[in-house]
C-alpha cells in the first residue's frame, strides 16, 4: 500500500479525545491508527475511532444550502437567515430568537455561536446537547470551587489505589480510559476498582466490589460515605481547617446517614458498602469517576457535590491519583464550556450573573447588545418554541427530535415555530424533516479547529479531505449570516486560528497573574500570538496555558487554592433525594444509555457496518424473574409505554438487571427502526439548578407484543 501522508486529528465521538493518525492516500482517509504521541490515548483506539474510515463517505450527506425544499446558493441562504431573524427580532425582540448547539462542534465554531448570540444579538437563547451530558457536573464544580475545573487528569486513573466509577459504564462509553485502567490494574491487582451502578455493567468486569444499587440513591451513598469518614476520623483536618468551608453544616447534615441506613436507602448489602468505605478511608490515592449516571438527574448537582465533599474533607484532591473527576460524554462539552456555549455561562469562565464579567465581555468584544441575564436550559428552550416564544431557532449539530427528552414533544413544538434553521453534515436527520432551511456542514475530516477532552487537553482536529458539494465550515456559516445582520467587523475572521486566537486573548483578558495563579481557572492567553502554522501544528496541551504554566498544567488545587471569593473550597451540605416520579407497582424503572459500537443517533456509526455487528437492533434488558412476572420471553418483542408513548423491542433476558429496572440503548431513531426513540419516553424532568434531564429513571409500563 503506498501511503502518503499522515495527518494527525482527534476523534470525533467520546470525551476521551484520542488523537488519530489519519492516513491519507491521493486525498482519500483510507485508515486510522492511535497517535502514540497522544496524551489521551498513547497509541490506542476503540472500535468505534478504529472504524473512523469507514464512515466518511459522501453517501448521505446534505450537499447544498436550501429553503422550503428549494436549492438556492450560500449568498441567498445567508441573507434569507440574517433578513428573518432581524425581521423577529425587530418585532419581537431578541429573545425570540434561540440556536441549539452541540458538543460535537468545534470550539472555534462554539465561540462565534456564542459571540454572535450573547454580543450581538442580544440574547442568552443559546444552549446546547451537552446540557445533557454534563451540565450538572459543572454546576457542582461551581458550587465547591467557584470554577467549574476538572481537577485531575487521566493518569490519576492509573496512578489510584483505589478507583470508584460511579453513574458510568465505562468500558463501553469510555473505551480508552478504561482500557488505560483495566492496564493498570493487570500491572498492580491490589489497586482496587468498586462499580457502583444499578446494572452489573461489562465495566464490573475488572471491578472487585460492584453495589447495584436502587436506582438515583448515590446521594444516599455518598453522603453515608462523608458520615463514615467523620464518624471513623478518617480526615485530613489540615485541609480542611486551612482549604474548606462548610465543615460544621456538612457533619451535621450527613449525621442521620449511617451505615445501616444508607445500606437500607441504597438498597445494597451493608458489608458490601462497608468494603467500599473502608477502602475510601484506607487508600489515600482515589479516584471517583462519575458520568451519566449522577448528572442525568433531577438531583444530578447534589450528586456530584456529596461526590466532592468526600474528596474535599479527605484532602483527596489535586494529588497524583487523588481526584473527583467528572467525565464528559462528547468531544467537545469541555471546550464548549470554555467558550460559555450554555445558556446560563459566558465566555472563558466569566459569569453570566456578574455585572463586571458582562462588561468585560463586552469591552472585549466592543458587543453592541451585550445580554444581562441567563438564557433558556434546553428544555425550557423547546417549551418556549412549543408555546411560540421562541419564533426561530437554529440548530447546529445535533438531532434534538432524537436525543431530547419527550422526544415527541421536539417534534410538536418545531412543527409550530416560524423558522427553523438546521446545519448538519447528513441529509436524513429526523430533525431535517422540520427545517425551513437546511444547510449543509463540513464535519470530521473536513473541518479545521480544536476540541477539549475531559482531563483538559485540548487537541486540533484537523481537515484533510475535500468537503462534498457545497458543505461548508460551521463558523464560517454563522460569520456570514453575522456579517449580513450588520456585524461585519466582529466576525470577519480569517479561519479558525484568527478565532482561535481570539478566544485565548479573551481568556486572559483583565486575568491578572500573581503568585503564579491567574484571576480565572480558564487561561490560554500563553497560545494567544500563535501563527497560523504554530496553529496548524499544535500539540496536545492541558489548560491552562500562560506565564505560570507554559506547558500546561495536570492537576489544579494542588497549591489549596480554589476560585471561591475565599480562595476556599465549599462543603455543600445536601439533602439526598430519589428521582421526582417513583414507578408504581405495575410500572419498571428505564434507563437509558450507549452501547460500545454506536454513537449519539448514529448518524455516522450507521454507515460502518461492522459497526452494527457488535449489536445491530434496539432491545430491552430485564431481569428474569420480572420477565416471568409479566410473562415475558427473551429475544421477544414487548412494548414499553408511558404517556401514550410507545418504544417498542427485543428482550434481552439478563440477571445484569435489578428486578425493578429495564434499560434500553439510546441510539436508534426513526431512521432505523420504528417505535425505536427511547428518549420519547423519558420525562421532561430537570435538575432545577443545572437543567440536566432525567435520563435514568422514566417509568413504563412493560407488554409483550
Ligand atoms: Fe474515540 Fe472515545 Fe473511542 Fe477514543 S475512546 S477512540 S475518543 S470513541
Amino acid at each position: 500500500m503506498n501511503i502518503t501522508e499522515t495527518i494527525k486529528t482527534t476523534c470525533p465521538y467520546c470525551g476521551v479525545g484520542c488523537g488519530v493518525d489519519a492516513k491519507i492516500q491521493q486525498g482519500n482517509l483510507i485508515a486510522v491508527s492511535g497517535s502514540t504521541e497522544h496524551p489521551a490515548n498513547q497509541g490506542r483506539l476503540c472500535v468505534k475511532g478504529s472504524a473512523l474510515h469507514e464512515t466518511v463517505s459522501h453517501q448521505g450527506r446534505m450537499l447544498s444550502p436550501s429553503i422550503a425544499g428549494q436549492t438556492v446558493d450560500w449568498n441567498t441562504a445567508y441573507s434569507h437567515i440574517a433578513e428573518k431573524l432581524a425581521d423577529i427580532i425587530a418585532q419581537h425582540g431578541p429573545d425570540a430568537v434561540a440556536m441549539y448547539v452541540s458538543g460535537q462542534i468545534l470550539t472555534e465554531d462554539y465561540y462565534v455561536a456564542n459571540k454572535l448570540m450573547k454580543g450581538f444579538i442580544g440574547t442568552s437563547n443559546i444552549d446546547t446537547n451537552s446540557r445533557l451530558c454534563m451540565s450538572s457536573a459543572v454546576a457542582a464544580h461551581k458550587r465547591a470551587f467557584g470554577s467549574d475545573t476538572v481537577p485531575g487528569c487521566y493518569e490519576d486513573l492509573e496512578l489510584a489505589d483505589l478507583v470508584i466509577i460511579t453513574g458510568s459504564n465505562l468500558a463501553w462509553a469510555h473505551p480508552i480510559v478504561y482500557q488505560r485502567l483495566a492496564k493498570a490494574k493487570a500491572e498492580r491487582p491490589d489497586m482496587k476498582i468498586v462499580v457502583i451502578d444499578p446494572r452489573k455493567t461489562a465495566s464490573c468486569d475488572i471491578a472487585d466490589l460492584h453495589l447495584p444499587l436502587k436506582p438515583g440513591s448515590d446521594g444516599f451513598l455518598f453522603n453515608g460515605l462523608a458520615h463514615y469518614l467523620i464518624a471513623h476520623q478518617k480526615l485530613d483536618r489540615q485541609f480542611i481547617e486551612q482549604h474548606c468551608e462548610g465543615f460544621d453544616a456538612l457533619s451535621e447534615s450527613v449525621q442521620q446517614q449511617t451505615l445501616a441506613q444508607t445500606a437500607i436507602d441504597c438498597d445494597v448489602p451493608e458489608a458490601a458498602l462497608n468494603t467500599l468505605y473502608q477502602w475510601f478511608a484506607e487508600y489515600e490515592h482515589s479516584v471517583t469517576l462519575f458520568s451519566q449516571g449522577i448528572n442525568q438527574s433531577s438531583s444530578g448537582v447534589d450528586k456530584g457535590n456529596a461526590i466532592i465533599n468526600c474528596h474535599l474533607i479527605t484532602g483527596k484532591i489535586g494529588k497524583p491519583g487523588a481526584t473527583p473527576f467528572s467525565i464528559t460524554g462528547q468531544p467537545n462539552a469541555m471546550g464548549g464550556r470554555e467558550v460559555g456555549g450554555l445558556a446560563n455561562q459566558l465566555a472563558a469562565h466569566l459569569e453570566l450573573k456578574n455585572p463586571e464579567s458582562l462588561d468585560k465581555v463586552r469591552r472585549f468584544w466592543d458587543a453592541p447588545n451585550m445580554v444581562h441575564k441567563e438564557g433558556l436550559k434546553a428544555v425550557d428552550m423547546f417549551n418556549a418554541v412549543d408555546s411560540g416564544q421562541i419564533k426561530a431557532i437554529w440548530i447546529i449539530a445535533t438531532n434534538p427530535v432524537v436525543s431530547m427528552p419527550d422526544a415527541d414533544k421536539i417534534k410538536q413544538a418545531l412543527t409550530k415555530c416560524d423558522l427553523v434553521i438546521v446545519s448538519d453534515s447528513s441529509d436524513s436527520t429526523d430533525t431535517l424533516p422540520f427545517a425551513d432551511v437546511c444547510l449543509p456542514a463540513t464535519t470530521w475530516g473536513e473541518k479545521d479547529g480544536t476540541v477539549t477532552n475531559s482531563d483538559r487537553t485540548i487537541s486540533r482536529q484537523r481537515g484533510f479531505i475535500a468537503p462534498p458539494g457545497e458543505a461548508q465550515n460551521d463558523w464560517k456559516i454563522i460569520c456570514e449570516v453575522a456579517k449580513r445582520m450588520g456585524f461585519e467587523e466582529a466576525f470577519d475572521f480569517t479561519g479558525s486560528a484568527d478565532i482561535f486566537r481570539e478566544h485565548a486573548a479573551l481568556s486572559g483578558f483583565e486575568n491578572p497573574e500573581a503568585n503564579g495563579k491567574s484571576e480565572r481557572d480558564f487561561d490560554i492567553s500563553g497560545l494567544t500570538s500563535l501563527t497560523d502554522l504554530e496553529y496548524q501544528t499544535l500539540e496536545p496541551i492541558q489548560w491552562p496555558v500562560n506565564q505560570t504554566y507554559p506547558q500546561g498544567r495536570k492537576r489544579f488545587f494542588d497549591d489549596g487554592h480554589f476560585y471561591t471569593p475565599t480562595n476556599k473550597a465549599n462543603l455543600i451540605s445536601i439533602t439526598p433525594r430519589l428521582p421526582t416520579y417513583a414507578a408504581d407497582c405495575d410500572q419498571l424503572i428505564l434507563n437509558t444509555g450507549r452501547i460500545r459500537d454506536q454513537w449519539h443517533t448514529m448518524t455516522r456509526t450507521g454507515k460502518a457496518h461492522r459497526l452494527l455487528e457488535h449489536i445491530a437492533t434496539p432491545y430491552v434488558e430485564i431481569h428474569p424473574h420480572t420477565a416471568e412476572k409479566f410473562d415475558i420471553k427473551n429475544n421477544s418483542l414487548v412494548s414499553l409505554k408511558d404517556r401514550n408513548i410507545e418504544y417498542i423491542a427485543r428482550t434481552k433476558v439478563t440477571d445484569t438487571q435489578r428486578k425493578d429496572s429495564l434499560f434500553v440503548p439510546m441510539h436508534w431513531s426513526d431512521a432505523f427502526a420504528s417505535h425505536a426513540r427511547a428518549n420519547s419516553l423519558v420525562r421532561p424532568i430537570q435538575d432545577a439548578l443545572s437543567g440536566q434531564p432525567e435520563f435514568k429513571h422514566s417509568p413504563v409500563t412493560i407488554s409483550p407484543l
